[in-house]
């Protein structure tokens, strides 16, 4: 039902669109062709700024280099326009290449400062260029045809306008809805639980990056061909932070928000340029701090954007669940044999500056123990779990996973190899469901690429997917709410999905941080079932735990820690009796 109405929202808004030439005049589908280009541009914008936490000011650049191609191709070389729609993809995928592998490594503000570099550059670089009509721009740029057909009326390009458009945010639609755009959606909010998911980080910032600038340069094409003429200050460093402003006005994290922000904006500029001039004849300073104070509102009252606040009011689509019919993601080969040793730590140091948070700590996990790793707060539990997982480098020391030594190796690849973890600290994305959050945990086991999420080329694997996630989600007993965002789920049941998504990557070795903290007892009964369960299925774990009931009834073998050193080791009944353990951390009670 919901879903039916949902889709009715649609189809209302797909028949505004086709029925506004009948009711406006070509003034008004003029200004709906500039608001659909915009919106273009401003897509690319919310998929790299909105959903995945990148700013960029340089937008307008993209564009800018799209628009310039094409027209510099249709008008110095009487060339077709739609060869220069691939000469402007492909030159804007280029340029975004060679940019981005030069920016996006680097953290912080340094990506939101670099595009502001070269939005100012570009504007130099095409008012100094002879071949591109320097400061006086290139005009006589020929409208958009097939063969005879030409698409000069503003009707005809009002609907290829729209058409094209439509096209594009469904297919953003479909990514943000698969592997690949769950990753997207994953990057913000740090890159410590993308990589521990075995997930590129760098490379799927490079390809939103890319994909925001093949929608500018989208939008660029269509600019050209319909205002048949470019120059430097269409595009310059006001124009990106105009889109900008589109992407934020409209819903950053949202597709619909980047034709409602580009509504939005186009029309109050319209309504700017009538007013402004009536009142002062500095309108074009006037209209740049309107839109400053209109930034600074929205970034204190409305972070979300228009969007968020309509969809309110709107039913939440249901998210789609149930495979047809899936057949299993294949699962990992278990290599090691009971017994022998899946984990290898040998004099593993870690300081931080004088403090030496792990000192000289040595031991082994076999394949298919519960190995548990306790001792006081402060004694270096998570820094080792953070070695082992190589969040942290060791000072001194080696450890060798499955006979290989994985001691430099970046997390993403300790993960791939079959390490899973959780993290003391809760790591999830609390706007995905508890399905997107435990898909995440799949993205290894999976391979559909960015055109194949897109194109709904994944589907098969998207099912197997969904059905594996339900499956672990059902194991941890979250099963009935996997529609549910993570964020509203209480603590306890949030490390129960961290839970969830470690067992989802198939792991050989997994590994707990306090993963029973703030569980209710019932709750702790079924994890402690479960991590049985997985025992005998054959995977290895680590746990840090502090009730002590949960671990000696559940570990084979302890492992005590105590200002960074290993106290103690043994069996749970040797440790329960060992003195300065007792001393130490248990303080008499067990
Ligand atoms: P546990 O998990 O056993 O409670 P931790 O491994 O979190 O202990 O911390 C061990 C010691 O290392 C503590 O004294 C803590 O303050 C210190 N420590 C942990 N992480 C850092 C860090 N990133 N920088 C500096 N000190 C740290
Ligand atoms: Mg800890």
């Amino acid at each position: 039902m919901k879903r039916v109405r949902s889709r009715l929202v649609m189809l209302i808004a797909i028949a505004l669109v086709a029925v506004a030439p009948a009711i406006f005049g070509s003034f008004t589908i003029t200004l709906m062709n500039y608001i659909g280009i915009y919106a273009m541009a401003a897509l690319g914008l919310v998929l790299m700024t909105g959903i995945a936490g990148l700013t960029s000011f340089g937008q307008a650049a993209f564009v800018g280099i799209g628009a310039y191609a094409t027209a510099w191709y249709t008008v110095a070389h009487g060339g077709s326009p739609w060869i220069g729609l691939l000469l402007a993809l492909a030159l804007t995928a280029l340029v975004a290449t060679i940019l981005g592998v030069a920016t996006l490594r680097l953290g912080g503000h340094f990506l939101p400062l670099s595009t502001i570099a070269w939005g100012i550059a570009i504007y130099f670089l095409f008012g100094n260029t002879d071949a591109l009509g320097r400061y006086s721009g290139l005009s006589g740029i020929p409208p958009i045809a097939i063969g005879p057909l030409s698409f000069e009326g503003t009707i005809a390009v009002y609907f290829f306008i729209w058409a094209v458009l439509g096209i594009v945010m469904l297919l953003c639609w479909n990514l943000l809805d698969s592997r690949q755009g769950r990753a997207i959606r994953c990057l913000r909010g740090g890159t410590a639980l993308v990589e521990s998911l075995a997930i590129d980080s760098f490379r799927i910032r490079l390809a939103v990056f890319v994909l925001a600038a093949l929608l500018a340069g989208l939008s660029g094409w269509f600019y050209a061909h319909i205002q048949r003429y470019v120059g430097p200050i269409q595009f310059d460093i006001d124009a990106g932070i105009e889109l900008l402003l589109m992407a934020l006005v409209g819903g950053a994290g949202q597709i619909a928000g980047a034709v409602v922000g580009s509504a939005i904006v186009t029309l109050a500029k319209n309504v700017l340029q009538d007013v402004l001039p009536a009142i002062t004849s500095y309108s074009g300073q006037f209209e740049a701090v309107v839109f400053g104070v209109v930034f600074i509102i929205l970034l204190q009252k409305a972070r979300g954007g228009v969007v968020p606040i309509i969809k309110k009011y709107l039913p939440r689509p249901e998210q789609n669940v149930l495979p047809i019919k899936a057949s299993p993601l294949p699962r990992r080969q278990r290599t090691s044999a009971p017994g022998q040793a899946v984990l290898a730590i040998e004099g593993a140091t870690k300081r931080f500056g004088a403090l030496a948070a792990v000192n000289k700590v040595s031991f082994e996990v076999k394949a298919r123990e519960v190995l548990g790793l306790i001792g006081p707060n402060g004694a270096g539990k998570s820094t080792l779990l953070n070695l082992i997982t190589g969040v942290l480098k060791p000072n001194t020391g080696t450890i060798v996973f499955q006979g290989a030594d994985i001691t430099k190796l970046p997390p993403r690849r300790i993960a791939a190899a079959g390490v899973a973890r959780t993290f003391q600290h809760v790591k999830l994305r609390p706007n995905m469901t508890l399905l997107d959050n435990v898909l995440l945990g799949i993205y290894a086991r999976t391979r559909a690429g960015f055109l194949a999420g897109a194109l709904r080329l994944d589907r098969a694997e998207e099912s197997a997917a969904r059905a594996e996630a339900l499956h672990q989600l059902r194991r941890v007993g979250l099963g009935d709410r996997y529609g549910d965002l993570a964020g509203n789920l209480p603590l306890g049941q949030q490390r129960l999905l961290e839970v969830a998504r470690a067992l989802a990557a198939d792991p050989t070795l997994l590994v707990l941080d306090e993963p029973a903290a703030g569980l209710r007892r019932l709750e702790k009964q079924t994890l402690s079932d479960l991590l049985r369960d997985l025992r005998t299925q054959g995977m290895t774990i680590i746990l840090v735990e502090h009730d002590m009931e949960f671990v000696m009834n559940l570990v084979d073998r302890i492992v005590v820690m105590d200002f960074g050193v290993k106290l103690a080791e043994g069996l749970p009944a040797a440790i329960r009796a060992d003195g300065r353990v007792q001393e130490a951390y248990l303080g008499g009670v067990a």
